[in-house]
């Protein structure tokens, strides 16, 4: 690959995945501590999920060839969730709570609603039909059937599933260790007073939290100078401790971008320009044991590349299950895109609105690489082709956010 020619988005993600070694090493975590974290291999069920017949109703478990309409019939027993009944006397009933374990005999619960009860008797004014209300063993999960894929990533639903098969432990992957760093003299953190000629570095809080959304270990090395030997001795720490060194800015070939000398004086790289906008010049190498990424200084050039192309590479890097593609919908443009550009695919900032019923995507009316402001406000990005204009109720590629992160 040269520096000179224009790679394509889809190319980058290619290779960027073609070189995604996923993690191997693996823990065992309890369930309360492995949120976020990734499935080692597939779990499977112990055992029958709900583990007995239960009853779906607060109501009476019967026989239903012996009811019939405004017939009484006296209440043998009581069934709340939790016990263990023995078997359901002919000629009789069972008083029963929702979750409650449906007596030996019993083939349907009638509903209390449907149920008059007097004392220790009850007519229904309905009969029953075999299996009505009951919830069947293994209705959820059967015994030895795969719960949870092997990569998957564990969220609240996976957390909750995991639990009902009982499992305390879970064989996880460790967690990707991602080290950040951002380059430039004229970044200073919030909190202290900006003196002439500095910006604040808020390309640190927006990487930080994809990161962790993500459910990467993040070590932040904050700063660094714009010199050559500091940027060898930030990268060669980074990659000393870290699966995958990130850094902000610097990648360009200006007198000032450092990142690209020093990381081919401490491993390798390749600097690719993507046929991208906002984004262009994204850095990919090693630096000992570690992958290197050097992402683009503008914040939403940065953030943009981010959630194309790194957050797809962080996902099989860590052991997840591979994506196919970008979750892409096509939606009606409420908006007018009239410049093209010759080479490369725009990706402007959009969200959804509802116009008529319909739904449409609106447009930032700032689309500039540094203006923050249209991340904040978008939930997601609309694809514009090279070469291509958009006119107002045409159908364009969606990108949400959110499933880009997901
Ligand atoms: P660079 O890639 O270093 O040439 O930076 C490109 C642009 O992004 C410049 O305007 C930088 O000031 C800006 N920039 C670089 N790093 C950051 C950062 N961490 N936070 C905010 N802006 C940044
Ligand atoms: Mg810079």
């Amino acid at each position: 690959m040269t520096a000179s020619a224009m790679l394509s988005v889809e190319a980058a993600l290619e290779f960027l995945l073609s070189r995604a070694r996923p993690l191997t090493e693996t823990e065992s975590v309890h369930l309360l501590n492995a949120g976020q974290r990734v499935l080692a291999g597939e779990l499977r069920a112990r055992l029958d999920v709900p583990p007995a017949n239960n009853s779906a109703m607060d109501g009476y478990a019967v026989r239903s060839a012996e009811v019939h309409a405004d017939a009484w019939l006296p209440v043998s027993q009581r069934i709340a969730a939790g016990d263990a009944p023995g078997p359901l006397a002919e000629g009789t009933v069972a008083r029963i709570f929702t979750g409650a374990p449906i007596p030996a005999g019993a083939d349907a619960v009638i509903m209390q609603e449907q149920a008059h009860a007097d004392g220790e008797r009850v007519r229904f004014s309905a009969v029953a039909k075999t299996g009505q209300n009951i919830r069947l063993a293994g209705e959820d999960i059967a015994r030895d059937g795969v719960v949870l894929p092997a990569g998957a990533q564990l969220g609240p639903a996976q957390l909750g599933l995991a639990a009902s098969v009982g499992e305390a432990y879970l064989d996880v992957l460790r967690p990707l260790r991602v080290a950040v760093l951002f380059t430039g003299d004229e970044l200073a953190e919030p909190g202290e007073t900006l003196t002439a000629g500095k910006i604040y570095n808020s390309n640190r809080y927006w990487l930080r939290g994809l990161l962790e959304a993500l459910g990467c270990q993040v070590r932040d090395l904050g700063i660094i100078p714009d010199s050559l030997a500091a940027t060898r001795l930030a990268l060669a720490d980074a990659a000393a401790t870290s699966d995958v060194v990130l850094t902000c800015g610097g990648v360009s070939v200006g007198e000032e971008d450092h990142v690209k000398h020093a990381v081919e004086r401490e491993g390798q790289l390749d600097l690719w320009k993507i046929a991208i906008k906002p984004g262009k010049p994204l850095a990919f190498g090693r630096i000992a044991h570690a992958d290197f990424i050097g992402l683009p200084g503008n914040p939403v050039s940065g953030y943009v590349t981010f959630l194309l192309l790194i957050a797809p590479f962080i996902r099989a890097r860590q052991g997840r299950a591979a994506r196919a593609s970008w979750p892409v919908s096509r939606l009606t443009a409420a908006f007018d895109w009239p410049r093209k550009d010759p080479q490369r695919t725009e990706f402007v900032r959009v969200r959804k609105a509802s116009r008529d019923g319909q739904t449409v995507l609106e447009l930032f009316p700032k689309q500039g690489a540094g203006v923050l402001t249209s991340m904040a406000w978008a939930d997601g990005l609309a694809r514009i082709p090279a070469n291509h204009i958009v006119k107002a109720g045409e159908q364009i590629d969606y990108l949400p956010f959110d499933e880009l992160l997901s």
